[in-house]
This record gives C-alpha cells, structure tokens and sequence, in this order.
C-alpha cells in the first residue's frame, strides 16, 4: 500500500535526518577542525587569515576601485564613500571570452587591466590615484593583504602558468605595462570577505560573511591573539577577518560518518572527486544534482515512478538544476504541484498523485539538510564571537531563492547556538564588488 511505500521512502532517506546528538556531534567536529585549523595543524579548514584587521570607521572618504574576477561576471566597480558610507556606484560588466580563459596568463591579465583602464578613463579618472581592492574568487595562499598566491584554478579558468603567482603581481604588472591610470592595488581578497565588509555597512554588528550560491565559504571577524599563521608585522591589532574555507569541511574524513550513498554517487559525479565535501551537501551547484541521485536510485528500487519508464532525461549527472529544487520547493509551502508537474514533465514524467508527494518530500529532505548543516556551523561561530549581537551578511543566489531555508536557518541557529545569544541574517548584496572597494578604503586608511 502506500502507506508501507511512503515508511520504505523515509527509511531510504533516514540518515539525511539528523538527531540531535548527530547534530551535536558535527557541530563538535566542526570546532575541532576549526581550532586546529587555527593552530596550524592538519585540518581539513583553512582558516585563512585575510590580513583585514577592521572594519570602516566612517572616517573613509573618496574614490575607490573594486575589479571582481570568479564569479558568474567580471566586473569594474567605482565606489565613492563619504564618512565611511557608499553614496555612489558605478558598475560596468566586460567580457571574458574563453580563448582568454585558458592558456598563458598574460593576456588574461592585460585583459583585466585594459578593461580597469577603459573603466578609469570612461569615467575621467585616469590621473587620480584610486586604490583598488581585488576580489579574486579562486583558492588563494595570503601572505599580506596584497599577495595573494594562486593554488589552483577553479570553474573555466585555466592558465598554468599563474599558479603559484601572486594574483596582485600578475595584475600590477599588466597594469604597468599599459602605463595609462593611477590605480594602486591595495588588497586581494574573496566573496566571502567582501560580503562580510559589505554586511557591516548596512549593520554595525555584522561579524560573519556568508555565501550560499554556486559554492558556500564563510569568513568570520576572529580574535588577533588567537591567530596563529600572520607573516606580516604586527600592530596591535585587536581582530582579524580569518576564511575558513568551509567548501573542502570534511575531505579529511572527519565528516564521513553523515555520508550516504547518494552523497558517495553525487561525489563520483562531481569534476574532482573526494573534495569539496561540505560544499556538495549545501551548494547550488550540488543540492540538485543530490536530489536527482536520490530521485533516480528510488525509481530503480522501484519505490517511484512505478507506473511510468525511467526518464532518460533524468538519468543524466546535472540535468536537475537547484533552481529547480525551489520551484518544487515552492509547491510544498503553497500546498501545490503545478510547479512539480511541469518539471517532471520536462523530464518527460507524468507522476501520479504519491510520485508528486515524494519528489516534493525529497527536495523537503535534501534542503533541510543544507540547512540545518550551515546552521550547525554558523551556530558555533556565533558561540566563538563574544559580542552581544553578532549579524550575519549573506549572499548568493541559493540563499537569495530558496523558498525555505532562510527560516529553517534562523530557527536552527537559535536552537543550537548558546541560549541568549542574539543574531541576525541580512541579506549583503554584491559583496564581491562593493565589499572590495571598501576593502580598499580600509586598507587606504591603514596605509
Ligand atoms: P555565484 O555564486 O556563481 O557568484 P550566484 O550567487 O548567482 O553566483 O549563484 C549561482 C547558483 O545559484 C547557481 O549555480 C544555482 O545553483 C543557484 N541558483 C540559481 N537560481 C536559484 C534558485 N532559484 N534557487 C536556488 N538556487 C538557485
């Protein structure tokens, strides 16, 4: 009966559900590798430190650049700030074509600093000395605010012979080569900082930096003295922006014992197998691909889609998009299947009543999953920031669309993080390119 279909179903999917003491124990996990991370021993967590040792003090005026490469665009942004506050911005999207993407670097740079100059001179700029924050969205080694080592190339980029290279060297060198602006580039940093120093302009208790899109990473505001790796000289500084790096949380093993076998073939069907382990349990680039897994092993045990021929469509690794996931989401809050028929159709599906009910509670079962494993994280930095309130700035497109995770996050954070303490999710819009301007308006002033 159905009733035995739906109790084989949740069985089948149990181990996504975490008890509370699974919980617990991931959370434990998690600070653990934190702390080690940390203390420069083997972890599976960076913790990067950012060299940012403070936020804007509202003393920051003027003009600053913000060059934004990695993510889905490659933008120039103009930021004027008066008493530390942006009145003014100015945006312009160039091109990348791929022949640019992969090979020498050279060209990809000259690329990057004649699109700065174009940009600079469009705007009448080019004889005034504008400091530049670089966001550079690719897994980077600092050794200052301004060298940023390339370990590896990420998503469609692909040029050797940058790797190892100081990101910042690579782009002032180009821009020295065209000799046509004053810009100085002043620091190098990620999304995720950018998003938390974004944040802190719209809240003044902003500490966490959060991105839920194609990836996930989160960088919080730590304490200077528990810092460990700071290669540069150090004055004084009371705290320190650190990334942590959270998309390879687990590559370690550490994180093995909530691993199902469909977050194994999920795994086998990713690019680079055996990394980015956390990422693949919550990113938008993931959380689809985790549903279809599931979808598609149910079918074949016979538990879905009994009465219909297995989708072709659906047995193809990346043909269910996250977006999706929010659409069918979106029918289980509104009590509604619209949405879930028509995707299913597109997969060439016509679901009986039960098959419509289980795609929905498998989307419901991944999701909550996401959720309630970035809460678990989230919980505990709050719990390591000793500040009365502490906001969290977050960006992305997954956190931005999901129907739902935004309130299972806040009802999960407060479950798990110390009773009493206050926190706050906002949305920090365009973190990767605001936040680095002010990134270098920060590191003007610090000058
Ligand atoms: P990026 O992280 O690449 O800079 P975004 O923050 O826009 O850019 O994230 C893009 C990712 O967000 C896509 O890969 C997709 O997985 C996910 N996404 C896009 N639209 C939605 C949606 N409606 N619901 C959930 N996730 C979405």
């Amino acid at each position: 009966s159905d009733d035995v279909r739906r109790q084989k179903i949740e069985n089948r999917v149990a181990k996504m559900r975490f008890s509370a003491a699974t919980a617990r124990k991931i959370q434990d996990v998690f600070i653990s590798e934190m702390n080690k991370g940390i203390h420069q021993q083997p972890s599976s967590l960076q913790m990067e430190n950012t060299y940012i040792p403070e936020l804007l003090d509202g003393t920051e005026e003027g003009l600053y650049l913000a060059l934004d490469l990695g993510g889905t665009n490659f933008r120039v942004v103009l930021l004027e700030l008066a008493h530390g506050a942006p009145i003014r911005e100015e945006v312009k999207r160039y091109y990348i074509g791929s022949e640019l993407r992969v090979g020498s670097a050279i060209p990809l740079f000259d690329h990057l600093a004649e699109s700065v100059s174009d940009f600079v001179i469009s705007q009448g700029l080019q004889d005034v000395e504008l400091p530049l924050g670089f966001t550079f969205s690719f897994p980077m080694i600092q050794h200052s605010l301004d060298v940023g080592v390339l370990v590896t190339w990420t998503k469609t980029f692909n040029c050797p012979d940058a790797v190892n290279k100081d990101a910042v060297r690579l782009l002032r060198e180009a821009l020295d080569r065209r000799g046509d602006t004053k810009v100085k580039v002043l620091a190098v940093l990620n999304d995720t900082t950018g998003t938390l120093v974004q944040g802190s302009t719209l809240d003044h208790n902003t500490a966490v930096g959060l991105i839920l899109g194609t990836g996930s990473n989160a960088c919080y505001l730590e304490r200077a003295d528990r810092v460990e790796h700071w290669e540069t000289e150090r004055h004084g500084e009371r705290e320190v922006i650190i990334d942590i790096e959270w998309g390879a949380f687990g590559d370690n093993g550490v994180l093995d014992f909530i691993k199902t076998d469909f977050d194994r073939e999920n795994d086998a069907n990713s690019l680079i197998v055996n990394s980015f382990t956390f990422e693949k349990y919550i990113a938008g680039k993931y959380l689809g691909e985790v549903v279809r897994v599931i979808l598609v092993k149910l079918t074949k045990e016979k538990l879905l889609f009994v009465g219909d021929s297995t989708s072709d469509s659906l047995l193809t690794p990346g043909n269910l998009t996250t977006d999706l996931v929010s659409h069918i989401e979106q029918d289980s809050l509104d009590g509604g299947d619209s949405n879930t028929k028509e995707i299913l159709a597109k997969f060439g599906i016509i679901p009986d009543e039960d098959d419509i009910r289980i795609v929905q509670y498998v989307c419901e079962v991944a999701s909550n999953r996401a959720a309630l494993l970035v809460s678990i994280c989230l919980a505990s930095l709050i719990d390591r920031i000793d500040k009365e309130q502490v906001t969290i700035a977050v960006d992305g497109s997954l956190y931005k669309h999901h129907p739902r995770l935004e309130g299972w996050m806040k009802q999960y954070i407060s479950l798990l993080c110390t009773p009493g303490r206050k926190f706050k999710l906002i949305h920090a819009e365009d973190g990767s390119g605001k936040g680095a301007a002010l990134v270098s308006a920060i590191a003007h002033r610090l000058k």
